[in-house]
C-alpha cells in the first residue's frame, strides 16, 4: 500500500479494487467514487505490486517446505555418517559397509527427490555387492580413511576371463 496514494488509503479502496479486478473501466470507477482518473490509474499499480509480493510470498513458504525436507535428509545422512565412523573406530567392517550402504540409499533418496536421477534409473544406481567383495571395499574404506595401523591392501583383483597357463 502507497500512502502517497488517495486510492490506497481511500475507505472504499476495496470496492474500487473489486470492480477494477472485475474489468470496469477506470474512468467508470473514478467518476462512480468521485475520485481522478489519474489516481485510479496509479493505483491500478499499486494493486498489481502487492498481488505480485503476495504470489512471491506463497512461493517462499513452498521454498521453505523444501528445505525443510532437504534439511531433515542431511540430518538423515549425518546420522549415518556418524554411524560409520562409529562403526570405523571400533573396527566393525561389516557394520561400516551397512553404514556406507545406508549413506548411499539416503543419497539415492535426496537425488530421486531433487530430480537428479529419474526413478526408472533407481536400480542402475544400487551398487550390488558380494560379500567378500563387501568387506574388501570396506576394508579398503578404512585403510583409506587412516586408521593408526592401515590395513593390508588387498591382492588385486584377478582378471575376469581368467588365461590358459599353457607353454
Ligand atoms: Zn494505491
Amino acid at each position: 500500500m502507497a500512502r502517497s496514494c488517495s486510492i490506497c488509503i481511500h475507505h472504499r479502496r476495496d470496492s474500487m479494487d473489486k470492480l477494477l479486478l472485475r474489468g470496469e473501466h477506470l474512468n467508470s470507477v473514478a467518476r462512480r467514487f468521485s475520485v481522478s482518473p489519474d489516481a485510479v490509474f496509479r493505483h491500478r499499480k499499486h494493486m498489481q505490486v502487492v498481488m505480485a509480493k503476495s504470489a512471491a510470498a506463497t512461493v517462499q513458504k513452498d521454498v521453505g517446505y523444501g528445505s525443510a525436507l532437504l534439511a531433515e535428509v542431511a540430518r538423515i545422512r549425518a546420522d549415518a555418517e556418524r554411524v560409520q565412523v562409529e562403526y570405523e573406530n571400533r573396527r566393525d567392517l561389516r557394520g561400516a559397509l551397512r553404514a556406507i550402504e545406508t549413506r548411499l540409499s539416503v543419497i539415492e533418496l535426496e537425488a530421486r527427490f531433487t530430480g537428479q536421477i529419474e526413478v526408472k534409473q533407481k536400480n542402475e544406481f544400487h551398487l550390488h555387492f558380494t560379500p567378500d567383495r563387501a568387506l574388501a571395499v570396506a576394508e579398503a574404506y578404512v585403510a583409506r580413511h587412516g586408521s593408526e595401523k592401515p590395513l593390508p591392501l588387498l591382492p588385486p583383483v584377478p582378471p575376469l576371463v581368467e588365461l590358459e597357463e599353457g607353454e
